[in-house]
This record gives structure tokens, C-alpha cells and sequence, in this order.
């Protein structure tokens, strides 16, 4: 079957003839992959600054945002079947007896760093005409949300994130209004975000690098978030135009941007960064005033990867809901569709550059 593979050590992509996966155990799905999304994770893996293989393979099968359907099921499998459309989440649990965030069946919470993660760290990932995986691994989706489906796992980074977010501001029983959001960034991260907080009632701003106009301000003001350029609004004016933000959702893995803009956040605020550096990023700050601002004004910091089996299926709630709401919404956050083959040139924006989110399609 045709797969899309790294090959670390040659420092290379292509398309390779990768032997067909059978079903192993009784509890496996076999999964014909319709879609997979690319993101700054694939740019990273093809830069050669993440992605291993599995042990005792020189390649890496790509891919880790995927869209597929059930052609095969283990016979203890129970509640999928032939034709369903599924979701399968990214990361597997450490196998160490002394994690409790993975004996508890939170990998996304791995104390040891020695989870695997498909299509990324020493598990192949979803980017070949056929997968098999644990169907507790698996997500069934509603039919209607073919179209928009890939967009789960992206979505699932927002959903962790804001679920955690809740039970933090539950340190503030008289507040009864969500308040204010700031996103940093307009990528695909940031719009989903900005949808799961427009949803949850958050006044939602977002706050980015490009000035207007651009593809991803205009799609963020059509969800009713207005957009300011970080190049053109300072973080005061920020504060003075929308308000300082009880949430500020950090989703660039810019450093500069997101300690300036932590200067923002309002008296018992929370700041989520996301977003993960690819590179180093010297910045000079003054760290007792940061200190002193966090300390004195009740803030925190949350950082959040990953996601658990919960946010998958808010996920895929919420796909709906803002299907509803913004109808057009979420299909034009795809800016476009690719054959497998042209995996590494999208990813390097060598084609299809720009836009929000690529698509490699199985057709
Ligand atoms: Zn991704
Ligand atoms: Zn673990």
C-alpha cells in the first residue's frame, strides 16, 4: 500500500510500497485513511528536529490528524463497524508501572516521556492507504461530518485546554460570565480555539502577526472575533480597544509573543500556551516584574499538550455545533486538498502555500 515515510537518517521524504497491516488482536480496526492534516509538527518531523521511528525501522509513516473508514473489525469489537467513519487519537501510554497519569488512562499527562505518538514519535502515523488500531483508540464520527472531520485532533488542543481552564476559574465562584478571550495566532489552531471560545460565550479577540487583510483575519471576523495585527496594535492598545482577557490562548510557540502579550491578562486570568517552539529564542524580560504581575494579580500559567479521550468526543460535539452556527464556517478553514504525494512540498509551502489548513487526501 501506498504510504507517505521519513526516513531520518537519509534525511528524507517519499512515497513508499509499505507492507499492508493485518489485524493483530481481536480488539483491532482496520481503517482506510480518507484524509490526513499537515501541521507545524509534519514541518518540524521534515526539518528533522522531531519524528523517530519505530524501533527497528529506518521510517517514520507520517501523519497524525486523520480522517478514515472501518473496512475490517476484530471479532471482540464492539461498536464500530464496516463503513463507520473514525477518528483514531495520537498518543499511546508509556508502559511503565510508576506513571499514574498513564495507568489512570491520561497519556496526554505522561510524567516518563516514554509515550509513543503515531506519525510522530516511534509509531507509524496514519499518512498510508490503510492503518490498524485498538478500537479504544478510535472515534466514531457522525456521517454528517465528513467534510470537516479532519479538523478533530487540531480541535481536540482547544478542548483540553478549556476544559482545564474551567475547573481553574472555579477558584472564582462569584464569576458567572466567561469574560474576555485574546488568541494568539490565526493558524488552524488558533481558529479552532477561537470557535470553542466564541461557543463557550468568551468575547474572543485575536491578536496576530499579518496585518489585514488576510485569509485568516477575514475567517476569524466572519466567526465574530475582530482581528488585530500584533504589527500595527501594541499589547496596551490591545487592552484599551478589547479589554484586558481573563483567557489568553497562546497559539503560535512565538516566545516574544507570548510573554509580551502575557502583560495583557487581566487580575485572575489564566494564559494557555500551546504552541510548541521549533527553534531556540533568546528574549530579554524583566522577570521580577513578570513575578510580581502573576503573583499580585492571581494569574496562571498553563501549559497543556496532547489530548485525552474526553476531548475527542467534545470535539466532535462541538464540529457540529459550530457547523450550525457558522455554517461554511469550519469547510473554509481547509484551504485545500492534496495527493499524498505532494506531502512534503505542502508541508514546506513549496505548493499550496499559505492559507489555513492543508489536506492530504486519499481520495
Ligand atoms: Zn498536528
Ligand atoms: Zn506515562
Amino acid at each position: 500500500m501506498k504510504a507517505v515515510a521519513v526516513f531520518p537518517k537519509q534525511r528524507e521524504v517519499r512515497v513508499i510500497d509499505a507492507p499492508e497491516p493485518r489485524l493483530q488482536s481481536p480488539t483491532q480496526v482496520k481503517v482506510r485513511t480518507r484524509e490526513v492534516g499537515v501541521c507545524g509538527t509534519d514541518e518540524d518531523i521534515l526539518q528533522f528536529t522531531y519524528g523517530t521511528p519505530p524501533s527497528g525501522s529506518e521510517y517514520l509513516i507520517l501523519g497524525h490528524e486523520c480522517l478514515g473508514e472501518v473496512v475490517e473489525v476484530g471479532n471482540a469489537v464492539r461498536g464500530l463497524q464496516r463503513g463507520d467513519l473514525v477518528v483514531p487519537r495520537v498518543r499511546r501510554p508509556c508502559p511503565h508501572a510508576t506513571c499514574p497519569a498513564c495507568r489512570h488512562g491520561h497519556p496526554d499527562f505522561c510524567i516518563t516521556g516514554d509515550y509513543t505518538e503515531r506519525g510522530i514519535k516511534e509509531a507509524h502515523g496514519f499518512c498510508s492507504e490503510l492503518f490498524t488500531e485498538d478500537v479504544a483508540y478510535l472515534h466514531r464520527v457522525p456521517t454528517e461530518l465528513h467534510g470537516v472531520a479532519v479538523l478533530t485532533e487540531p480541535l481536540t488542543i482547544a478542548e483540553k485546554a478549556l476544559r482545564e481552564v474551567k475547573r481553574i476559574q472555579e477558584r472564582l465562584p462569584w464569576r458567572h460570565e466567561p469574560g474576555r478571550a485574546v488568541v494568539l495566532g490565526a493558524g488552524p489552531v488558533g481558529q479552532l480555539g477561537v470557535m470553542a471560545l466564541l461557543r463557550r460565550g468568551f468575547a474572543t479577540t485575536v491578536y496576530s502577526r499579518s496585518p489585514k487583510p488576510n485569509v485568516k483575519a477575514d475567517s476569524a471576523e466572519a466567526l465574530g472575533a475582530p482581528y488585530l495585527s500584533s504589527k500595527e496594535v501594541s499589547p496596551d492598545e490591545l487592552v484599551r480597544r478589547a479589554g484586558a482577557p481573563d483567557v489568553i490562548y497562546e497559539a503560535t510557540g512565538v516566545a516574544k509573543a507570548a510573554f509580551e502579550t502575557l502583560k495583557a491578562l487581566a487580575p485572575n486570568g489564566v494564559v494557555v500556551f500551546t504552541g510548541v517552539p521549533a527553534h531556540p529564542e533568546a528574549l530579554s524580560l524583566d522577570g521580577a516584574e513578570l513575578l510580581k504581575q502573576l503573583v499580585l494579580r492571581n494569574q496562571v500559567v498553563l501549559g497543556t499538550v496532547n489530548a485525552a479521550d474526553s476531548d475527542f468526543e467534545t470535539a466532535l460535539e462541538d464540529l457540529g455545533r459550530f457547523r450550525a452556527r457558522w455554517p461554511g464556517g469550519l469547510e473554509r478553514l481547509i484551504t485545500a486538498r492534496h495527493p499524498p504525494e505532494d506531502f512534503a512540498d505542502v508541508v514546506t509551502g513549496k505548493k499550496g502555500g499559505g492559507g489555513i489548513k492543508h489536506v492530504i487526501s486519499f481520495g
